[in-house]
């Protein structure tokens, strides 16, 4: 697996639902390792899958923000770019482990654990001071829509994506917030979520059937002192944090999806299966061609060292 990119999975508990149907277990976590039984071969072997890291159930959020996540928010604190994201069918926590749970407590995803990490670190910088701007968009049937703009509530609304020769892929229309502390990126992002498209299907009434990425853009300058002078200073630093939360993957004849939903099921596969293609040309490494251009959501992220989270539904 490239050094860039780390994929983990993180198995759930079973759900109140799953526990009354009297639902069996079929994946095993030992290590990095998870096997999976096939439910109605039993005896036959176990199918084995290695990944970077496995978290069992019991596994909460803050041992794989500090064990998957932590190295890669200071890396963008010191200028690089990075993504989190969530992947897996609808129901399996991609919510639950990047937003958190009100039911757990509202600090307890990783994007909240990455507000607190960021802006403690920022408050102890001595020799620099940062500039920190969040955006928050959704992309839904391939249209892009600005979370942070309490006007924009209609689907009519898509932002372009522009390529600027020299800093990337952006969308410049997308409101721009700066904030100088971790609760203000949490009521934005707040904020943005009661923009949410979502809608009712029947594997999750609550589940979203849009991508959302929420940007964090944190800027250096120098903070000259008898310590530190201009000539020290050796240009300006800009790390991005991209944290997203993916639509469910489900294949669409699961869901009982028809009309509108089978359409948009289309375009969330489409840039899902976009997103796969990516990570197969970026793992392979001999790949000539990247094909970041198939979606919005890859272009997006194409300026980003990857990090993934890949999520199991039992
Ligand atoms: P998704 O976003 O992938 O559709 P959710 O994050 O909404 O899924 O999770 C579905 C349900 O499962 C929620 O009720 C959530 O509280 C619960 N859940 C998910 N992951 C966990 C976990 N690791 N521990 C306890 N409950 C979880
Ligand atoms: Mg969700």
């Amino acid at each position: 697996m490239s050094e860039n990119i780390k994929v983990v999975v993180r198995c759930r508990p079973m759900n109140q639902c799953e526990k009354e149907r009297k639902c069996q277990n079929i994946v095993e976590i030992n290590g990095f390792a998870v096997s999976v039984t096939n439910p109605s071969a039993r005896i036959s072997q176990k199918k084995k899958f290695i990944f970077d890291s496995a978290y069992k159930m019991e596994t909460n959020t803050e041992v794989i923000y500090d064990e998957m996540c932590y190295s890669l928010v200071e890396s963008t604190i010191e200028g690089y770019n990075g993504t989190i994201f969530a992947y897996g069918q609808t129901g399996c926590g991609k919510t639950h482990t990047m937003q958190g749970d009100e039911l757990f407590s509202n600090k307890s995803g990783i994007i909240p654990k990455c507000f607190d990490h960021i802006f403690e670190t920022i408050s102890m910088a001595t020799n620099v001071r940062y500039l920190a701007l969040v955006t928050y968009l959704e992309i839904y049937n391939e249209r892009i829509r600005d979370l942070l703009n309490k006007n924009e509530n209609t689907s009519l609304i898509n932002h372009s994506l522009k390529e600027i020769p020299g800093i990337g892929v952006s969308v410049p229309t997308l409101t721009t917030q700066p904030v100088v502390n971790a609760n203000q990126c949490y009521d934005w992002l707040h904020f943005g979520n009661t923009n949410r498209v979502t809608a009712a299907t029947l594997m999750n009434k609550h589940s979203s059937r849009s991508h959302t990425i929420f940007t964090i853009t944190l800027e250096q300058s120098p903070f000259f002192n008898s310590m530190v002078s201009e000539d020290d200073f050796r240009g300006i630093r800009k790390g991005k944090l991209s944290l997203v939360d993916l639509a469910g993957s489900e294949k669409q004849h699961k869901t009982g999806a028809q009309g509108d939903r089978l359409k948009e099921a289309s375009k969330i596969n489409l840039s899902l299966s976009a997103l796969g293609n990516v990570i197969s040309s970026l793992v392979d490494g001999k790949a000539k061609h990247v094909p970041f251009r198939d979606s919005k959501l890859t272009r997006l992220l194409q300026d980003s060292r990857y990090y993934f989270a890949k999520f199991f539904m039992e």
